[in-house]
């Protein structure tokens, strides 16, 4: 029991000669923490991101519908009735968008992939070029 006492005081007494220096510590380990974990957690999100948007790509066909590019980079999901935009108003963007349309079965009647052309073109030109050629 006496030692005990003795050696809380002890540490009291170490506490309070190193006070700045034992706070500076925790708060370093404490940030040091928190940089790894929000690190980790990116990397986390970054990987799910990257596996749901597989995922419907795979399902979708790996490949423009319009063009037929098919370098992963390029490809954009598409909203085939242009909905896109209300979509992501009611569901967001990113993965909760991704998980929504998973859980619809990812439905080749609503969505398909495009390239980034194609897509840019679909929007800003009210129809790819590619299909224009098509149709004259
Ligand atoms: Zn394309
Ligand atoms: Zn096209």
């Amino acid at each position: 029991m006496r030692d005990k006492v003795k050696a809380r005081l002890w540490h009291q007494a170490y506490y309070a000669k190193h006070k700045e220096r034992l706070l500076a510590y925790h708060h370093e380990l404490y940030t040091k923490n928190k940089e790894e974990y929000q690190a980790k957690e990116r990397q986390y999100h970054k990987s799910k991101y990257k596996a749901l948007r597989l995922q419907i790509f795979n399902a979708l066909g790996n490949r423009c519908s319009c063009c037929g590019e098919s370098q992963y980079e390029f490809l954009t999901i598409d909203h085939i009735n242009s909905d896109g935009a209300k979509e992501r108003k009611d569901i967001g963007t990113g993965i909760d968008l991704f998980k929504h349309i998973i859980a619809q079965g990812i439905t080749k009647e609503r969505y398909q992939i495009l390239c980034q052309n194609c897509n840019t073109a679909k929007y800003y030109h009210k129809g790819c070029p590619h299909k224009k050629k098509v149709l004259v």
